[in-house]
C-alpha cells in the first residue's frame, strides 16, 4: 500500500513539471505504470515545445509507441481543449477511431461523452466533448461545411504513412487552413503523426509547405527482432506455408505471442480453421483418440504426444467464426492440405541467430500447451476484434491470424513471432475503363519492416518471412499513395465543391496522375456536376480546357450527399413518383460492402459442407424471390437490394433473421443508418423534398420501378453495355457476352445476378469485377430509347435533314423534328427521338 502511494506521488510529481496551463487527468495507477514505459512520454516536453513553437509539427515514431493514445492527452493536459476548441484526431480506418477513443477515454478515466468518436455511421460526440476520434472522411465533409474548422484548436492527422486518399487531401487542404486561422487570429496547429521515418511528401513538398515543418522522431524502445527468410518462396500455398509455420513455433519455441499476417478474410479463416483442429483448445479439456495432425505429416514426436493429451476436435472454441465475408475474398482459395512445406531444421538452421533459436527449441517443445487462435481484419465484428487486446486464458499462447490491419493500425501486446506471408491484397483500378480487382501483391520493404518490428514490442522476437531474402531484395522500398491508384471522381467534387476550382494546383503530398485527374472531370462533366468548358469537343479536348470547369449548382447539390457521385446524380433527381424513398434505399444498399454473406469458404468438413452447401441454396432461393417478376425483375440486382432491405426490416433486422437470409448483420446495420444519413441530406439540401424515413418501406408500384431504372440509367450513364448481337457474334467467347464502350473484351452477367437468364439487351452496371471473366456486378435493365433522352451527353445526334422533315407543332408552337443517335465511341444505333 505504502510503496503505491509513493509511487504515486512520483508520477504526480512527473506531471507538475509541465507547462503553465495544466488541466489535471484523474489517471488510475496502473495505467499511469503503462503509460511511463512508453516511448513517447520520454519525449513528451520536445512534442509540446514543438506544437507551442510552430503551426504544423510531424511526429514520427514505432507503431506502437504511444503516439495515437498519448498525444492527445498532452494536448489536452496542455489546455488546448479548454479555450474553446476541441482536439481532433483522424484516423484512415473505422476500426482505430472506433478502438482508440475507448482506450484514451479508459486511460483519462473520462466518459465517452468527453472523448468520443465520430465516423460514418455512428459516433458519440455531445457538446462536451473534447478529444474526438474520426474518419479522415468525416473531417473532410466537416470541412465543407465550416472550412475554418473553428471547432477545433489542434488537428492531428494520424497513420499518415498510410497515404490513404483522404488523409492526402486533408493534409493538403489544412496546409492552407492553419495559415489562414492564424492569420485572423484563431490560432491552430496540425500534427501530422507517422509511424514510418518517410516523411519527405509532406515536408520537402514546397507546394504544401513554404517553410518545412520540424519532424520530431520518437526512439522507440524496440528489442532486437531476428529475422528469417524461407530459402525456398513459395508462389501459390503461402497459407499452408503459415499453418505448418505456426505448427512448428508452437511446438518448439518458448512462450510468446504469434502474430501472422495474411492478405484477406477467407485465408484468416481458413488457417485460423487448420488451427484449431490441430491444437483444439477447450477451457475443460476432455481426452481423445481422433486426432488430426496439423499438416497431415506423420511426425512421431508429435503423433505420440497429440494421442495421449490432445483433447477432442471442437468448432465452437473461444472465439466464433466471423460470418461475414469481404469483397476482397471473392476469389478465395482453396488451402492445399498436404503440401510439404519447408522443414523446421532447415528454417531454424537457416540463419546466424540458428543456434540460439535451437537450443530454445530443445528447451520448450510441449505441444499440449493451448493455442488460443483468434482472426483479425477490419470486417470483424468489433467485440471480436476487443479480443486481441486482452491477455489470453491462462496457459494458453495467443495466436492472432490477421490481415494488413494488424501492420500499423493496431498494436497487440505480448507478440514475439511474427510470420510475415509477404503479400496484401490491393484492389487495382483499370485508369481507363474503371474495371477493378482485388489482386495480392508483394508488398513493399517498409512494410515487410512494419510487419517484422511487431515482433519486438516486450522482448526480442523473430520474423519469419515466407519468402526469400532475394524476393525482398526486389520489393519496393515503400508503398504507393493510395491517391495514385484509384479514381478520383468524388474527390474532384468535393475540392469543386470547395471552389478549388483548378484541381491540378492542389498541394497534393503526392499528385494523382494527370489521367485520373481527366477522366474524373470527364466524369463530372457528363454527370452534368461540373460547367461544361467552352470549346470543347465531344469528349475530345478537355485537356486543353485546363481542367478548371466550375461546378453547377446540380455539382453542389451531389457533393452535399457523401456517396460516389454517380450515385449522387441518382439522388439529386429522385424527386419523381416518390421514388426518392427508394433510391436512397438502393444507393445505401450499393454503397455499403457485401451485404449478402459469402458462403464459398474454404472446405471444411463433410458436415459443414452440406450445412454452408444448404445455406448457399436458401441465399440464392432469397435473391429470386427479392428480385421479384415482370417490371420489377428488370431493375435487376438493384430490385434485390432493395427487396433484400425491405425484407429485413419488416422482419425486424434481427441478426437471426440476416442469418436465416443469407444477408450480413453489419451492413444491414450500415445500410439502414446510411438510409437515415441520406435522407437527412435531401431534406436539407432540397427543404421541399420532405422526404420521411420509414425503415419498412412497401415496395414500389410498376410505375416506380420504372422510373427507378431511369434514374439508374442517369447516374450509370458511363457504365451502359448491350449485349452482343446474333450477328455480331464471330467469336464464341462473346456468347452471352455484352460490350461496353471502353473495353475491347467481353464482359459478364455474373451467373448469381437476377438478370443472368434474362439478358436484356441494354443493360447498366454498378462495376466490372474481374475474377475469372469480367463480370459486371449490379445490373439493371433499361431501355435503348431512354438513353438519347436521358444521356444526351453520351451520343452523337444526326443533323435533323437526315430524317423526315421538321413539322410545325402548333401544341407547343414550336419547330419539331426526328433526331437520330448514335452511342459514343461505339456508335451504337439508339432508336430516334423527337425533339
Ligand atoms: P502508436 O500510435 O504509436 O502506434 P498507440 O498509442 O496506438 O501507439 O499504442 C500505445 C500502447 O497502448 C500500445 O502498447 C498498445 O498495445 C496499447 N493499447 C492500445 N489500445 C489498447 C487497448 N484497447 N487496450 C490495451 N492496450 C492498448
Ligand atoms: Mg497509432
Amino acid at each position: 500500500e505504502e510503496e503505491k502511494k509513493s509511487e504515486n506521488v512520483e508520477m504526480q510529481k512527473k506531471d507538475e513539471c509541465k507547462p503553465a496551463v495544466f488541466i489535471p487527468v484523474d489517471r488510475l495507477p496502473e495505467i499511469q505504470a503503462v503509460r511511463l514505459q512508453l516511448p513517447v512520454l520520454a519525449e513528451e516536453q520536445m512534442i509540446m515545445e514543438a506544437v507551442r513553437e510552430n503551426e504544423c509539427v510531424v511526429l514520427c515514431g514505432e507503431t506502437g509507441s504511444g503516439k495515437t493514445t498519448q498525444v492527445p492527452q498532452f494536448l489536452y493536459e496542455a489546455g488546448y481543449a479548454s479555450a474553446g476548441g476541441i482536439i481532433g484526431v483522424t484516423e484512415p480506418r473505422r476500426v482505430a477511431a472506433i478502438s482508440m477513443s475507448h482506450r484514451v477515454a479508459t486511460e483519462m478515466n473520462l466518459p465517452d461523452r468527453v472523448v468520443s468518436y465520430q465516423i460514418r455511421y455512428e459516433g458519440n460526440v455531445t457538446e462536451n466533448t473534447k478529444i474526438k476520434f474520426m474518419t479522415d472522411g468525416v473531417l473532410l465533409k466537416e470541412i465543407q461545411k465550416d472550412f475554418l474548422l473553428k471547432k477545433y484548436s489542434v488537428v492531428i492527422i494520424d497513420e499518415a504513412h498510410e497515404r490513404s486518399v483522404y488523409t492526402d487531401i486533408l493534409i493538403g487542404l489544412l496546409s492552407r487552413i492553419v495559415p489562414l486561422r492564424n492569420k485572423k487570429g484563431l490560432p491552430m496547429k496540425l500534427i501530422i503523426m507517422s509511424a514510418t521515418l518517410r516523411v519527405e511528401d509532406f515536408t520537402e513538398n514546397k507546394k504544401l509547405f513554404r517553410t518545412p515543418p520540424p519532424v520530431i522522431k520518437v526512439e522507440a524502445r524496440q528489442f532486437a527482432v531476428t529475422v528469417h527468410f524461407n530459402k525456398r518462396t513459395p508462389l501459390d500455398d503461402y497459407t499452408g506455408e503459415a499453418f505448418r509455420k505456426i505448427c512448428k513455433i508452437h511446438r518448439m519455441l518458448p512462450t510468446g505471442g504469434i502474430l501472422v499476417f495474411l492478405t484477406g478474410q477467407a485465408e484468416v479463416h481458413s488457417v485460423c480453421r487448420r488451427l484449431r483442429k490441430a491444437f483444439p483448445y477447450r477451457p475443460n479439456r476432455e481426452h481423445t483418440d481422433s486426432m488430426e495432425t496439423e499438416d497431415g505429416k506423420k511426425s512421431k514426436r508429435t503423433r505420440k504426444k497429440k494421442n495421449v493429451s490432445l483433447p477432442k476436435i471442437s468448432l465452437d472454441n473461444y472465439s466464433a467464426l466471423p460470418v461475414d465475408e469481404g469483397d476482397e475474398d471473392r476469389q478465395a482459395g482453396i488451402d492445399e492440405e498436404d503440401d510439404e512445406g519447408s522443414d523446421l531444421e532447415l528454417e531454424l538452421g537457416d540463419h546466424p541467430d540458428a543456434g540460439q533459436v535451437a537450443l530454445c527449441a530443445e528447451e520448450k517443445s510441449d505441444p499440449s500447451i493451448p493455442l488460443y487462435v483468434l482472426p483479425l481484419y477490419s470486417l470483424l465484428a468489433p467485440e471480436q476484434q476487443a479480443k486481441v487486446f486482452r491477455p489470453p486464458p491462462p496457459g494458453a499462447r495467443l495466436c492472432v491470424v490477421a490481415t494488413n490491419v494488424a501492420e500499423t493500425s493496431l498494436t497487440i501486446p505480448g507478440i514475439k513471432y511474427v510470420v510475415d506471408c509477404g503479400r496484401v491484397k490491393m484492389r487495382f483500378y483499370d485508369r481507363v475503363t474503371g474495371v477493378s480487382s482485388f489482386k495480392v501483391t508483394w508488398i513493399s520493404q517498409a512494410s515487410a519492416n512494419q510487419r517484422a518490428g511487431r515482433a519486438g514490442r516486450t522482448e526480442p522476437g523473430h520474423c519469419y518471412r515466407l519468402y526469400s531474402s532475394a524476393v525482398f531484395g526486389d520489393f519496393s522500398l515503400f508503398s504507393e499513395a493510395e491517391i495514385t491508384r484509384r479514381p478520383v471522381d468524388d474527390l474532384v467534387l468535393q475540392m469543386k465543391d470547395l471552389n478549388i476550382e483548378k484541381v491540378v494546383n492542389f498541394p497534393f503530398p503526392t499528385a494523382p496522375s494527370g489521367d485520373a485527374l481527366i477522366a474524373a472531370e470527364k466524369l463530372l462533366i457528363s454527370l452534368r456536376a461540373l460547367e461544361e468548358p467552352p470549346r470543347r469537343g465531344r469528349f475530345g479536348e478537355l485537356e486543353r480546357a485546363g481542367l478548371s470547369c466550375p461546378i453547377t449548382p446540380l455539382g453542389r447539390a451531389m457533393a452535399a450527399f457523401p456517396v460516389s457521385p454517380r450515385y449522387a446524380k441518382m439522388l439529386a433527381l429522385g424527386r419523381q413518383h416518390g421514388c426518392m424513398a427508394y433510391i436512397i434505399t438502393i444507393v445505401a444498399a450499393m454503397t455499403v460492402r457485401e451485404i449478402f454473406l459469402n458462403y464459398d469458404r474454404p472446405a471444411g468438413s463433410e458436415e459443414e459442407n452440406s450445412k454452408m452447401a444448404g445455406k448457399k441454396a436458401r441465399s440464392a432461393q432469397m435473391r429470386r424471390v427479392w428480385a421479384g417478376q415482370g417490371q420489377s425483375l428488370l431493375l435487376g440486382d438493384l430490385m434485390v437490394l432493395l427487396g433484400a432491405v425491405g425484407a429485413c426490416e419488416f422482419g425486424g433486422c434481427t441478426p437471426q433473421f440476416c442469418e436465416d437470409n443469407g444477408l450480413r448483420f453489419k451492413a444491414m446495420l450500415e445500410i439502414r443508418r446510411l438510409r437515415g444519413q441520406l435522407t437527412n441530406a435531401v431534406n436539407a439540401v432540397c427543404s421541399e423534398a420532405g422526404v420521411y424515413l420509414d425503415n419498412k418501406l412497401a415496395p414500389p408500384t410498376e410505375a416506380q420501378v420504372l422510373c427507378l431504372r431511369q434514374l439508374v440509367l442517369a447516374g450509370l450513364g458511363d457504365h451502359v453495355a448491350r449485349r452482343v448481337q446474333a450477328e455480331e457474334l464471330l467469336d464464341p467467347k462473346w456468347r452471352n457476352a455484352y460490350k461496353t464502350p471502353l473495353l475491347d473484351d467481353p464482359v459478364f452477367i455474373h451467373p448469381s445476378s437476377a438478370l443472368h437468364k434474362t439478358l436484356p439487351e441494354f443493360v447498366v452496371y454498378q462495376e466490372i469485377m474481374e475474377t475469372t471473366k469480367m463480370y459486371m456486378r449490379g445490373v439493371c435493365a433499361v431501355q435503348a430509347e431512354w438513353i438519347p433522352k436521358l444521356l444526351p451527353e453520351y451520343c452523337h445526334f444526326s443533323a435533323p435533314e437526315e430524317n423526315p422533315a421538321p413539322w410545325f407543332c402548333p401544341l407547343i408552337g414550336r419547330v419539331r423534328c426526328h433526331q437520330q443517335s448514335t452511342f459514343y465511341r461505339v456508335g451504337w444505333k439508339l432508336p430516334s427521338i423527337e425533339m
